[in-house]
């Protein structure tokens, strides 16, 4: 069968680390980076005596992803205790949820190619506590292992095998990133695993209901490798079913390196976790009252902005752009806001949502990219950048002007107004003094103004030419072209 004739299933399994300042289980304090071993304490090291205790602010942020998800929240859920033994897990045991999580059902919105969206279903989200970090490539002779991460709260999300292609995936996470960034709930970044997955993929013929055989691609830790790891998994799989092998239902890496998915160990030698009820903890109770308080405090959620965004009369392009991070779509709002407040009421038309976009998606974006910025130490404030659109939309400056204006409030911080006096930006828009100029240049230019009288329409360049440089570039070019015609008009009678 050719490749075509299979298709791809996916289902993934997102670890997402919630931001918040103690552990999931004990009061231990938590930072990104801190000194390796220099966040733990009692519980952290499993020593004996020590019991867990649930982190109000962790099963806070959790209902927010799952209020915001639309899933059904569970009155009572419970915690398990999962075994394996690892030096990154000093109880031995980590505590999850299993069969009763927090939230059940669903679902995220997801751009999909060639325009237009598509819902993924969720299964489950559940609570549990991540483990220590072992680094195994310091040394030939042993491994470090750093137990400040042992115990940071985790949810992890669950989809239903219903993502259709690599690019689906990554699509996926970039949506699931951009809300728990919305949420304020987790730093959501891949590169320092604060946002990671696993993928579960299996083939099935084209047409066909039945699941094919899973295997699950462990630990991907960037949208490139996402991607990457699934399309060689698929080309694994497609080769053993045209070689009339079959899938053995398995858990893999992925080697950057070879570009390959390798198989780590088959279902038949998957740890046993020994499940069991956590004995130390009564279950989770999250009553309607709690839920009703999570909903009634979610911020804008990126979706509602975008159809909002689309409501202002910018593009699903535009909109998109704005929306994938908070902070973008926050600048873009209060640029706008000041936008509405310098017209006058009743303008016709209202300020656009259009150019502020594009000064924002394009020149703004590009200064910070230069200087290695994000948009939230944005030298230039909102209302600056709407000031400079307003000078252009009211001819007092240029386009090309308001960029030097804008490359100059970057650096230096001064408002708007006070660049384009102080430089000299400000347009010249009097008719009579443009035809004064243009007159002068004429006079000037004998020989190519007989060709233009003879209908050379090409030495007109030369005219604008000479009066942007005569008046340093503030002359407004249409004023130019009309004060052109005028003349013309003029002599030709
Ligand atoms: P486990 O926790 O043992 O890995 P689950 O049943 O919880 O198993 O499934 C985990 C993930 O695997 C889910 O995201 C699910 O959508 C996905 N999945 C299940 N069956 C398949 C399949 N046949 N093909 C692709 N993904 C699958
Ligand atoms: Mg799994």
């Amino acid at each position: 069968m050719p490749v075509s004739d299979y298709e791809v299933v996916i289902g993934l399994e997102v670890h997402c680390q919630l931001d918040t300042r103690t552990k999931m289980f004990s009061a231990c304090g938590y930072e990104i980076g801190a000194p390796p071993n220099t966040r733990t304490d009692p519980y952290t090291w499993g020593l004996p005596g020590t019991l867990p205790v649930p982190n109000r602010a962790a099963v806070d942020y959790a209902l927010r992803l799952a209020v915001a998800l639309g899933c059904e929240i569970q009155p009572v859920s419970r915690w398990a205790r999962k075994h394996y033994f690892y030096p990154d897990l000093p109880k031995g045991y980590q505590i999850t949820q299993s069969d009763q999580p927090y939230a059940l059902g669903g679902a995220l919105e997801i751009p999909v190619d060639g325009g237009g969206s598509k819902r993924v279903h969720l299964q489950r989200i559940h609570l549990e506590e991540d483990a220590g970090k072992n680094t195994h490539d310091a040394s030939d002779t042993h491994s470090l292992v750093d137990y400040n991460r042992a115990g940071a709260p985790l949810v992890e999300i669950v989809s239903l095998p219903e993502l259709r292609s690599a690019a689906e995936a990554a699509a996926y996470m970039r949506e699931l990133r951009t809300l728990v960034r919305y949420l304020g709930i987790s730093q959501a970044n891949m590169e320092e695993g604060t946002l990671r997955c696993d993928a579960n993929v299996s083939l099935r013929p084209v047409g066909s209901e039945a699941l094919g055989t899973r295997c699950e691609i462990k630990n991907l830790n960037s949208f490139k490798f996402l991607e990457a790891a699934i399309l060689a998994e698929v080309r694994r799989q497609v080769d053993l079913l045209e070689r009339g092998e079959v899938v053995v239902q398995s858990t893999l890496s992925y080697d950057p390196s070879r570009d390959r998915t390798k198989v780590m160990r088959s279902k038949e030698e998957a740890a046993d976790y020994r499940y069991f009820p956590e004995p130390d903890m009564p279950p989770l109770q999250i009553d309607a009252a709690w839920i009703a308080e999570v909903r009634a405090n979610l911020p804008e959620l990126p979706w509602e902005r975008y159809r909002r965004f689309l409501g202002l009369g910018l593009s699903d392009y535009d909109a998109g752009v704005l929306c994938a991070e908070r902070e973008l779509g926050d600048y873009f709002d209060q640029a706008f806001a000041r936008a509405r407040g310098i017209a006058n009421e009743g303008d016709e038309p209202a300020p656009a949502a259009k150019p502020l976009c594009n000064w924002i998606t394009q020149e703004l974006l590009a200064l910070l990219n230069a200087e290695g910025l994000s948009i939230a130490s944005c030298p230039v404030s909102p209302e600056a950048l709407a000031e400079i659109v307003d000078l252009i939309s009211t001819q007092t400056i240029s386009g090309r002007a308001a960029k030097a204006v804008l490359a100059t409030v970057f650096e230096e911080g001064l408002p708007p107004v006070e660049i384009v006096e102080r430089d000299g930006h400000r347009q010249v828009s009097d008719l009579g003094a443009i035809i004064a100029m243009v007159r002068e240049v004429m006079d000037e230019h004998p020989a190519q103004l007989e060709q233009l009288l003879a209908g050379k329409d090409k030495v007109r360049g030369f005219f604008v030419g000479q009066v942007m440089r005569r008046s340093s570039g503030q002359a407004n070019p249409q004023l130019v072209q009309q004060a052109i015609d005028h003349l013309l008009g003029e002599r030709a009678q």
